[in-house]
């Protein structure tokens, strides 16, 4: 029956990756419909909350009222929107920005392990983080601004910092 309709704003829907931070899928989703973070945080009734967690400040923690009524716009559910950020009582650090090249290389995608504090490396390929542009400092952006996956001053791409990435210690 057409009063039982909502109306629902035409967006876009984009699917996570595995393992995606919420930056990094906030601000596939923005692009994807030309959205401001403030845009954005405005449909979902969330306000600048929304800009607060694409710099990871989750304190205080995303309610679950919160994670419903964004939700309800990007067209994912509350649970999973949930995976993108540490679980309770996990620390994180919002800074620096973290990647692993070779992770990058196979799904081009922040993952939120990477800011964990228990996290010492990439288990996967069994290589440290970098937390900086290995061939000219610069520190990365929030996830939520990699566009094109490369250094934005230099332009080396994540992939290729792969090869400046050390070895895990075996402990
Ligand atoms: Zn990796
Ligand atoms: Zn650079």
């Amino acid at each position: 029956m057409i009063e039982s309709l909502e109306i629902q704003p035409w967006f876009f829907w984009v699917e996570p990756y595995e393992g995606e931070s919420i930056s990094h899928f906030l601000g596939r989703f923005k692009r994807a419909n030309d959205l401001t973070s403030s845009g954005l945080g405005k449909a979902a009734g969330i306000g600048g909350t929304l800009a607060r967690w694409e710099k990871f400040w989750f304190n205080p923690r995303p309610s679950q009222q919160e994670l419903e009524a964004l939700a309800k716009v990007v067209g994912i559910d509350a649970f999973r929107l949930a995976q993108m950020l540490p679980t309770m009582g996990e620390g994180m650090d919002c800074e620096p920005i973290k990647l692993c090249g070779a992770c990058y290389a196979e799904s081009a995608c922040h993952l939120i392990r990477w800011q964990l504090k228990a996290t010492r490396g990439c288990s996967r390929h069994g290589l440290r983080l970098i937390s900086e542009c290995p061939k000219c400092g610069a520190k990365f952006k929030i996830p939520a601004l990699w566009i094109d996956g490369h250094c934005h001053r230099c332009f080396t791409t994540f992939a290729e910092m792969r090869k400046y990435q050390k070895p895990v210690k075996p402990t």
